[in-house]
């Protein structure tokens, strides 16, 4: 074996030990831990001809790039939606490195983590409260689970029309509906051959992001006869608005179409007693969503999609690996290899199994609800301000504020998110700029808000905007 390679083996326990003691000194500070950085100047290193071992390049890691981590995993990165890691996701996930099977098939032939993948699909299931009508699998987020699930969506299209696309291609008699799609879906559009143009837009309700359903169905008559894919949202990332699932579902008993649900995090609505009537109508869709590296506090990568079992031969007609005839019949020996787009791949489920089984109900439903309580708090400081006002509504746990004087609201959030004590992004809402705060992360607590709060308040002594 290679010389420092077998070094490397000789000392594994000590550097697994040295990695141990650098992940608890960055978890033990991730509160004070920038959020940005303004020098992000990183150092090229050349590949040199000998290698300098594990514990070289951590020392070589550490010296040059740690300090430019940001604490995206800690309490007050607000932006986008960015989840963090609880502990049991974060062991079931260095797990899964040390474990490193090719998670494939649940036929019982070789390793069983397709098999706890799927249980872990049931467990997910049973905590949105969804029927047993689902399956599903792991992939790497929410953009490759609307393509995953769109992908479906396209060959059931192409059948009805008597195409099978899988095979032949597309035939552009598609028709695909979207109210609010989130941009994933229009890259979805776009990969899957539909084109990101070719999507109709759908009319939504006065000062909300929901579908309009008159519009809907008045859409769904103009193109009665042809196959229709329609795009539903499960939370909206500016103000979280939801679909109404239960007429969608009644039009759906009519007019027969494919129904998407992209629910990224807005499925979390799901864990809260009080939330969970927003989804109402949602377990009728052909296809889901849902994110797990946002509201559920799994690591990167990770989300999975939820497919209808009955339509599991179109789901292997589109995913199928067909040149592969060792893998034997695909409705017998169920593998993910014919099920999603990704041949190889890692056991995915297994951060999220053991958070699941760590926290139980309980614990989601705790997270998600002091999520809400964060955005309630910050609301209410926004609306006493003189300062700001907030943009559109807020639901559940994304808050969208500007400045009350418009223009200044660019400088304000870049100088704040220049300070790297809070982060949050940039928006555009009826036409004004904003600003967006997420809150998913289970570490965010009150002393997180007032800490937020003191630094919008010092932002607006240094740019002149006092009252
Ligand atoms: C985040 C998000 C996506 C895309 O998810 P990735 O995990 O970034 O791929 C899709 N839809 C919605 C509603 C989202 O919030």
């Amino acid at each position: 074996m290679n010389e420092i390679l077998k070094n490397d083996l000789d000392n594994f326990s000590s550097i697994l030990e040295e990695i141990h003691k650098n992940s608890i000194s960055f978890l033990n500070d991730i509160g004070e831990i920038p959020t940005s950085h303004t020098d992000q100047n990183a150092d090229f290193f050349p590949l040199t001809d000998g290698g300098v071992g594990a514990s070289g390049a951590l020392g070589l890691f550490n010296k040059h790039f740690r300090k430019l981590m940001v604490s995206s995993a800690g309490p007050r990165y607000w932006g986008y939606v960015v989840g963090g890691v609880t502990p049991a996701a974060l062991a079931g996930d260095w797990l899964t490195s040390v474990f490193d099977q090719n998670t494939q098939s649940a036929n019982g032939s070789g390793d069983i983590s397709a098999i706890v993948e799927l249980q872990t699909i049931r467990l997910m299931i049973e905590l949105f409260g969804l029927p047993d009508q689902f399956n599903g699998g792991f992939v790497s987020g929410a953009t490759m689970s609307n393509f995953t699930c769109l992908g479906v969506a396209r060959q059931w299209a192409g059948i009805q029309s008597g195409v099978d696309v899988a095979r032949e291609g597309m035939t552009g008699e598609t028709v695909v509906l979207a109210a609010t799609p989130h941009s994933s879906v229009i890259k979805s559009l776009s990969m899957l051959g539909f084109g990101s143009n070719n999507f109709i837009r759908i009319k939504t309700d006065p000062e909300r992001e929901r579908i309009d359903i008159i519009d809907l169905e008045e859409k769904l008559v103009k193109f009665s006869g042809k196959s229709v894919i329609i795009n539903c949202s499960a939370g909206t990332v500016n103000t979280v608005d939801f679909d109404d699932f239960q007429a969608i579902s009644v039009l759906k008993e009519k007019y027969g179409f494919w129904m998407h649900v992209d629910a990224a995090f807005g499925a979390f609505a799901a864990c809260s007693d009080k939330h969970h009537h927003l989804l109402k109508g949602w377990e009728n869709a052909d296809s889901i969503t849902i994110d797990c590296h946002k509201w559920m506090n799994v690591p990167y990568d990770s989300a999975i999609f939820l497919t209808r079992k009955k339509h599991q031969k179109l789901q292997m007609q589109t995913y199928q690996n067909s040149n592969a005839p060792y893998l034997g019949d695909p409705k017998v020996n169920f593998s993910y290899l014919n099920f999603l787009p990704e041949n190889s791949r890692r056991f995915r489920a297994l951060p999220a199994w053991f958070s699941l089984t760590a926290y139980g109900k309980e614990g989601f439903k705790w997270i998600v609800e002091n999520s809400i309580h964060c955005a309630e708090m910050l609301t209410n400081y926004l609306e006493s301000s003189a300062n700001f006002k907030l943009c559109g509504v807020v639901n559940l746990n994304v808050v969208c504020f500007a400045l009350k004087d418009y223009d200044k609201t660019s400088e304000f959030l870049n100088i704040l998110n220049a300070r790297g004590k809070v982060f949050m992004t940039p928006t555009m809402l009826d036409g004004h700029p904003c600003m967006r705060a997420a809150f998913v992360n289970f570490r965010t607590s009150k002393e997180d808000v007032d800490i937020a709060i003191q630094e919008m308040e010092a932002v607006l002594e240094l740019i002149n905007i006092t009252q």
